[in-house]
């Protein structure tokens, strides 16, 4: 077998063994047509069984409601930026963002490019660095807002929302780089969308599940056609040339998800990785800092840390790499160590880093 080196890459990362094998065994030969599924027609028999197949197992493994459509779209988490106010800040529609992030600030951004004032900044930890997310008393939502938009999971930072913004407004999340990490309920939801590359499978591919009556609101007539949500879900995602590959990748490893027991068993094999990665950060807290100031509000996907100095955040990443660990280098703005742990890191994958890390503190602490 070949070698695998140990990914904790924050994006495009690591993705689960299995669903890779499949891809190489039928790569030359797909369903005995004697050619890759690239190579066949988005419109043929073989590659529409693939397509029908992810869309249903994302609906059962995120336990869709009906009401939902689960679309597949290219442009990744930025052209949901702004296809998100431009299909649905028509009019006079307001809407509410919560800035808790490099990405989160982003999405804010676009928004305001398209719907100026009537995007309003909900809350905003920028000033402590968006090191930790608001509270409810800091929250401002106010009750004309069509949707309050969050970002689930603070890929840069590493905070999560385990409890979500509280508002009686329906939301619309990014959670590219949380999607799928546990069971949840959905129906609270207008939009959910995430760049494939982080929690589910290749960069190419966005998810994006809609509900019937944010579908509705969509009736931008005057845009162009691939910008427009209602397009994709009344030709089922195939108004052009998807990206077939990727979404074949894709079905592989939600398939493979559903094999090892579903959002379950990823949910309790995320919460085993937290709890070693974050036991030893506050085992050694002399040595570890923790980039996130509130405990409650710690990524499970994106662990930041900081070591003494930076002399020793630059040996710890070289002597990772020397044990096959790679991807550990914190985001530029942020510096320090960056540990993205998502669903395709296993358990025995966090184990080794965490022994690696205890021999690090007992050598250089
Ligand atoms: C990575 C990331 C993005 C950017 O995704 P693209 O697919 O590159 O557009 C947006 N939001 C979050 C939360 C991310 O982690």
């Amino acid at each position: 077998m070949s070698k695998r080196t140990i990914n904790f890459y924050a994006g495009p990362a690591g993705l689960p063994m299995e669903p890779l094998k499949k891809a190489q065994d039928e790569l030359l030969d797909f369903a005995g047509t004697g050619m890759s599924v690239m190579e066949i027609s988005h419109r043929s028999k073989e590659y529409d069984a693939v397509h029908e197949e992810a869309i249903a197992l994302t609906k059962e493994l995120m336990n869709i409601p009906d009401n939902f459509k689960v679309l597949f779209i290219q442009g990744g988490a930025h052209l949901a930026f702004g296809m998100i106010p431009l299909n649905l800040l028509r009019k006079d529609r307001k809407a509410d963002y919560i800035t808790t992030g490099n990405w989160a600030e982003k999405a804010y951004k676009e928004a305001k490019l398209v719907a100026g004032d009537r995007v309003r900044e909900a809350a905003t930890t920028k000033s402590e660095k968006f090191a930790r997310l608001p509270r409810p008393s800091e929250l401002q939502i106010s009750p004309d807002a069509a949707f309050v938009h969050f970002t689930s999971n603070n890929t840069v930072e590493g905070t999560q929302w385990h409890e979500f913004p509280k508002t009686d407004r329906p939301y619309i999340c990014d959670m590219s780089s949380d999607i799928m990490w546990r069971p949840m309920d959905i129906s609270q939801f207008g939009i959910i969308y995430a760049g494939a590359q982080k929690n589910l499978g290749p960069s190419g591919v966005t998810l994006v599940v809609i509900r019937e009556d944010f579908l509705e609101m969509c009736e931008a007539q005057d845009l162009p056609s691939y910008l427009r949500y209602r397009i994709h879900a009344e030709k089922n995602s195939l108004y052009n040339t998807p990206p077939t590959f990727g979404i074949y990748i894709l079905r592989n490893i939600l398939a493979y998800n559903k094999s090892i027991g579903g959002l379950k068993t990823i949910e309790a094999n995320n919460r085993k990785k937290g709890e070693l990665l974050y036991g030893c950060i506050d085992k050694h807290s002399g040595f570890f800092k923790s980039f996130v100031t509130e405990k409650a509000d710690r990524s499970l996907m994106n662990i930041d840390f900081f070591l003494p100095t930076d002399e020793l955040t630059d040996t710890f990443v070289k002597e990772a790499k020397k044990n096959d660990m790679v991807g550990l280098k914190g985001y530029r703005d942020i510096g320090g160590i960056r540990v993205s742990a998502y669903n395709a890191v296993t358990v025995d994958n966090v184990k080794t880093l965490v022994e690696f890390m205890e021999e690090f503190v007992k050598k250089n602490g």
